[in-house]
């Protein structure tokens, strides 16, 4: 069912929502731009619409709510160990078309991939999705090749308009706030995006040959491996540990799991002090192919959901887009050394 929300009655019903969810939703971040004296647009709590960013992409994903950056697991001693306690409330988070499509990805490395992850479970399952329609694509999105511009597996959409904002809701369970708080019910779709600036090509016959292919040279040189592309990514699912020693004995403290990066150095070593990705090239390779290769392979389609915030964060300019872009002659390359 669809409703209709003046901003007012839905600063209420976010009020109402807010004693039992913390609310995520992209917003200003005052003097947090890359650039001195510039804003940035992140996710973070809110508590009113009027703080939710609509007009702007986020450029990180929603992806610490589920994932946290560092998250403890457990506390231990010599004699025990006590799991961290989850949080107390559950979670609403606003979010595009693609990065519900990166839910999906989530869910299946997280849940499906083998036996599922206790600490994500247990925050994935008190967290509600609301789709924020997409009225036009930015310029790095590149959803609708990768087939994520459209969700409908959503709890609630929302979309402004003239009057201030409409909501489809899908949960039984927010049905009654939005009566309450509706000033009339209407039929609601979520915009979507068909087009977008920022366009492509996977070429059907990628095969793993395409490792030889010389593209990947460039980025043994611009590539400064600092991970930003894989720290935005609301598809990169990994993660190291770390135990921190309260004391010097060693005997008491914690063990947190903490994002990592295949981008980053030190991520390859293993025991003996051997390297299996030291070239930054090599190291971009992996991560192209794992996002429109061997993920697919795997699972049916591909990791990557168009979002661009690779391309738009990277300090040296690299385009994830142009690379996959460059993948069409890789393989004419590859095969004609064959
Ligand atoms: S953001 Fe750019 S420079 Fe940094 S690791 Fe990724 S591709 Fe390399
Ligand atoms: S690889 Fe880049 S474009 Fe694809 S989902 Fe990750 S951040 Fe978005």
């Amino acid at each position: 069912m669809g409703y209709e929300l003046r901003n007012e009655e839905l600063n209420e019903m976010l009020a109402q929502l807010k004693k039992e969810y913390l609310i995520y939703a992209p917003k200003y971040f005052k003097g947090g731009g890359r650039f001195s004296d510039t804003d940035s647009v992140r996710y973070g709590e809110v508590s009113t619409a009027d703080e939710i960013v609509f007009d702007k992409k986020a450029e990180y994903s929603f992806k610490e709510v589920l994932l946290p950056i560092s998250q403890t697991l457990f506390y231990f001693t010599e004699d025990e160990v006590k799991e961290a306690d989850a949080p107390k409330k559950g979670a609403i988070v606003f979010l595009r078309s693609c990065d519900l499509h990166g839910v999906k990805r989530l869910d299946e490395m997280y849940l499906n991939n083998g036996p599922s992850d206790h600490y994500y479970k247990r925050l994935r399952e008190n967290v509600i999705f609301v789709l924020m329609g997409c009225e036009k694509s930015f310029d790095s999105c590149f959803c609708v090749d990768m087939g994520t511009n459209i969700s409908d597996n959503y709890d609630m959409s929302i979309d402004r308009c003239e009057n201030g904002y409409q909501l489809d809701c899908k949960s039984p369970k927010f049905e009654e706030a939005l009566k309450k708080y509706a000033v009339r019910e209407k039929k609601v779709t979520s915009a979507a995006v068909t087009e977008t600036k920022t366009r492509v090509n996977i070429p059907a016959n990628l095969s793993y040959q395409i490792a030889n292919a010389s593209l990947w040279r460039e980025y043994d040189s611009r590539c400064i491996n600092c991970g930003r592309c894989n720290f935005v990514c609301p598809t990169c699912t990994c993660f190291t540990m770390q135990d921190i020693f309260y004391t010097d004995n060693g005997r008491a403290g914690e063990r947190r799991r903490v994002w990592a990066s295949c981008m980053v150095d030190g991520y390859t070593d293993v025991a003996g002090g051997g390297n299996y990705r030291s070239k930054n090239g090599d190291r971009m390779r992996f991560k192209v192919l794992h996002k429109v290769l061997d993920y697919k392979e795997r699972n049916g389609y591909h990791m990557c959901v168009g979002c661009g915030r690779c391309d738009d964060i990277c300090p040296e300019y690299i385009s994830f887009s142009n690379c996959i872009n460059k993948l069409e002659n890789g393989m004419k390359e590859v095969l004609a050394n064959e």
